[in-house]
């Protein structure tokens, strides 16, 4: 025990923590429970045996007495302010602990620091001036983020926070915010935080801007409009332990009041005009009642409740599988392989599972443009010492950090991934207990594989097959192996194939089923994973049992009371492509903006003039929209219940935070009236009801409910209304095979220059109008590939490819290999429209984005 002033307590942690066990206040600056101790401020400063140590870092001593109110402690922090006067003017926290201290600044002669103001940065500002030096911005950046964007410089009465040179703006800052949330003096604040508005509601709800699932507490202010004042991560516990990134911390900023759809329209006349609900109602049922069929595309955006019922009115009431959402194709190839290699089309590992894992894995995925806050903690884990294995052709922001990167040329991905497992097998590396108990087919699979070597396949994959080798090492001894992968994996023709290569090395390594170890896809969309698990897809129904499976059909039909069709329905492009024939009549489109994210924008635009009905629910008019017979307005992320369920199968809660502007609607309500409209009325009032209709269809699910996820999130399986949830999926019953594949090249693969197309994080950060300084679309180059073509960093350049052509603005990366260039999805994706092929995964249609064969030229002489 400790004795705290008098009071015993545990002699658990630091003597703060023992201080903060016995309930005795102790004032602290730089401490975080974040973050590491700093010890900088001495805030904290106690009376421990005698001596005075620092609390929040000084270890809790069995027996020791400590002492935290004497009159030398209190003079202490007195004069402590004063100091903290004389050189800064602190606000917030600090200047409340220094008022409380009695310091008024009168001790010490004024000798203020240069006030060295930077508001440069779209949403951070600093004010030196009230900096105290605390360096808790600079351990979160460190910390936290790893983005290593501050640090303290200079001596004495110099010392100062520091960016590098120039604007901050221009400095390696990626806008989380962190530093934000641990600012005691208000030397660094966001615009956001700007207390223009007293907020009036604070909500916890869930990031809907990507597949991590981070849980944000979001405030409203009670000014003309209500409106949302400001984001901030919630909860130490959330998968996101108290970080977010740009996009979850910015991002409501995105769209302004004026661009939001306030009521229904209705076309006459040609035009879109003003409609009550019930004709907007009424109408939207009448056009998707069409003698050539209708369909129904959904967002991996939307709510999983939404989606649910979204596919059950294309089942029940369309009468047709004929259901998607516009992101699906692009992680199919994940889904057809895990369901083969796992079980299920879902990762087997949980985020958690990343810290408990000594390799790891990221094959053809930028988590830092796409899933920022899982980078940071991935990033956090390697710096603490987990080996990092990157395999991507780009120097990924993460790669920089990699203990091995195999830059991998684009289109090589399964030769570099058979390399890896046969170096696995030549080297005797593979976990030989888990093959004999859960793998089948290794007489076939390692006689295949052994044929594979690196030295093979070092000149296809432009991997010297000494790094080859040295990252199947590092994976083949590893006690938990944990693997990511994203795009960079599946949109490719042999994207299914590239899949079934990353489970080999899984089986292999026996990375399936504990603690540590799994698989995981990251998947872009938000509720994408929930998509698959509402059933919005044409071959699968709620909880991802196929269409032509009679028992499942059965099961629904006891819940709905309405059989479902048994043939498989059209994916989203097959629908556009019917639509264009004039096979298909009608459409349904929940959120998704069609145009921008199927394939080819030029065939679904003449897909959508060829429909007798186009019914869209949005919260703004998207392009898509300005071609609907009826819009329906429905609500927008922080307006709507329901669920969202991220990358590593949690279900967790959305919740409405302000109402929907004008006569918007929530989703859900809009979908339950169109079943009224079309004769089906439902039993079901609240998006609780709809999870609680979809858990019945759904084994896994069957113990979800709005009321338990209100209590936190749950992974499924959850079986039923007692199971806690699982974070991680067990080895499956069935002994998995591993998959022999060959490599095919891909004809993309015969040009000078390989193109990827992908998301950068200026696009990815786009909606929070975050760090996005640059305009347009840039084409990132290789310094020599641009020098040989006499292409300088900002220069005009004509891309073709064998597809079309596109007119953009050059810049040169250190980031690409030599032979590649990257090209971003951004405005639309206009240019990568224009480039991209027609070459699709065979399996599954996923597009062949990752790889189109161009060449560039000058365009401005
Ligand atoms: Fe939102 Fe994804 Fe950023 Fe988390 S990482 S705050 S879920 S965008």
């Amino acid at each position: 025990m400790i004795t705290i002033d008098g009071r015993p307590v545990p002699a658990q942690g630091t003597v703060l923590d023992a201080c903060r066990a016995a309930g005795v206040p102790v004032p602290t600056l730089c401490h975080d429970p974040r973050l590491s101790p700093g010890g900088h401020c001495r805030a904290c400063l106690v009376q421990m045996d005698g001596a005075w140590v620092a609390a929040c870092h000084t270890p809790a001593r069995d027996g020791a007495t400590v002492r935290t109110d004497l009159p030398e402690l209190r003079e202490y922090r007195r004069d402590l302010g004063e100091l903290m006067l004389a050189e800064s003017a602190p606000a917030g926290l600090a200047r409340e602990h220094v008022a409380r201290w009695g310091a008024d600044g009168a001790r010490y002669a004024h000798r203020p620091r240069p006030a060295v103001r930077d508001h440069t940065h779209a949403h951070v500002r600093l004010d030196l001036d009230r900096c105290i030096l605390c360096r808790r911005c600079v351990r979160a950046c460190e910390e936290i983020q790893g983005a290593f964007a501050l640090a303290v410089e200079g001596r004495g009465a110099a010392t100062r926070l520091a960016w590098g040179g120039g604007a901050f703006a221009d400095g390696t800052c990626v806008a989380c915010g962190a530093c934000l949330t641990v600012c005691p003096s208000e030397a660094l604040t966001s615009h956001d935080t700007a207390p223009h508005f007293r907020d009036v509601r604070v909500t916890r709800t869930t990031c809907g801007e990507c597949s991590v699932g981070c849980a944000i507490v979001v405030h409203v202010t009670d000014g003309p409009d209500e409106r949302v004042s400001h984001v901030e991560a919630a909860g130490l516990d959330a998968p996101n332990r108290g970080h977010l990134c740009a996009r979850g911390r910015f991002a409501h900023h995105a769209i302004e009041p004026g661009e939001r759809l306030t009521q229904p329209l209705v076309r006459r006349n040609g035009a879109l005009e003003p409609a009550s609900w019930d004709e907007a109602i009424v109408a939207a049922c009448e056009g998707l009642h069409s003698p050539r069929g209708a369909g129904a595309i959904g967002s991996a955006r939307a709510t999983g409740e939404e989606l649910y019922l979204l596919q059950k009115f294309a089942r029940g009431v369309l009468g047709t599988n004929d259901v998607d959402t516009g992101s699906r194709l692009s992680h199919a190839p994940s889904d057809v392989a895990f369901r083969e290699a796992f079980g299920a089309a879902a990762a087997t590992a949980s985020f958690d599972d990343l810290e408990r894992a000594d390799v790891l894995m990221v094959t053809g995925a930028d988590p830092d443009a796409a899933h920022p806050v899982l980078a940071a903690r991935l990033r956090q884990a390697a710096l603490a010492g987990a080996t990092l294995i990157v395999v991507d052709p780009r120097r990924t922001p993460l790669a920089e950090l990699a203990d091995v990167h195999l830059a991998v040329r684009p289109g090589a991905n399964v030769p570099l991934l058979n390399a890896l497992a046969c170096t696995l097998l030549e080297e005797d590396l593979v976990d030989h207990a888990f093959l004999e108990s859960h793998v089948a087919g290794l007489d076939v699979y390692a006689p295949f594989v052994r044929r594979h070597t690196p030295e093979r396949w070092q000149d296809v994959t432009g991997v010297p097959a000494a790094t080859l080798r040295r990252a199947a090492r590092l994976l083949g001894r590893a006690q938990r192996p944990w693997f990511a992968h994203g795009l960079g994996v599946t949109e490719h023709r042999q994207g299914t194939d590239t899949v079934r290569l990353l489970a080999n090395l899984a089986l292999l390594t026996g990375a399936v089923g504990r603690e540590g170890t799994g698989v995981l896809p990251l998947r872009p969309e938000a509720n994408a994973q929930g998509a698959l698990d509402a059933g919005a897809e044409p071959g699968r129904l709620p909880g991802g049992a196929r269409v032509d499976d009679a028992a499942a059909r059965a099961r629904v039909l006891e819940v709905w009371g309405r059989p479902v069709p048994e043939r498989e329905g059209r994916p989203l492009d097959a629908m556009l492509a019917a639509a264009r024939a004039g096979e298909l009549g009608a459409l349904l489109v929940l959120g998704e903006d069609v145009l921008r994210s199927a394939p080819d924008a030029r065939c679904a635009r003449e897909a959508l003039e060829s429909l007798g009905g186009l019914v869209v629910m949005d919260s703004v008019l998207t392009p898509t929209a300005t071609w609907a017979h009826v819009v329906l307005p429905i609500a927008d992320a922080f307006e709507r219940d329901g669920t969202l369920t991220s990358a590593e199968r949690r279900v967790q809660r959305v919740r409405r935070a302000l109402d929907p502007p004008g006569d918007a609607r929530d989703g859900v309500r809009v979908l339950l009236d169109l079943f009224a409209a079309c004769r089906w009325p439902q039993s079901l009032e609240t998006p609780a009801d709809v999870l609680a209709d979809w858990a019945r269809t759904w084994p896994e699910g069957a113990g979800l409910s709005h009321a338990r996820l209100d209590r936190g999130g749950l992974a499924w399986p959850v079986p039923d209304a007692a199971h806690e949830g699982s974070p991680r999926l067990a080895a499956p019953a069935a002994r998995a095979r591993l998959a022999c594949v060959d490599f095919e090249r891909s004809p993309e693969m015969r040009g000078t220059l390989a193109l990827l197309l992908g998301q950068r994080f200026e696009h990815a950060a786009g909606r929070a109008g975050s760090a996005d300084r640059d305009g347009g679309e840039w084409l990132e180059l290789h310094a020599e590939d641009a020098a040989e073509r006499g292409v300088d960093e900002g220069d005009r350049v004509r891309v073709r490819s064998e597809h079309g052509e596109a007119l953009v603005r050059a810049r040169l990366s250190p980031r690409l290999r030599r032979g590649t260039a990257y090209l971003s999805f951004r405005d639309s994706g206009r240019a990568a429209g224009a480039l991209a092929g027609s070459g699709r995964d065979r399996e599954t249609g996923c597009p062949e984005y990752k790889l189109v064969a161009i060449e560039i030229e000058h365009a401005d002489g």
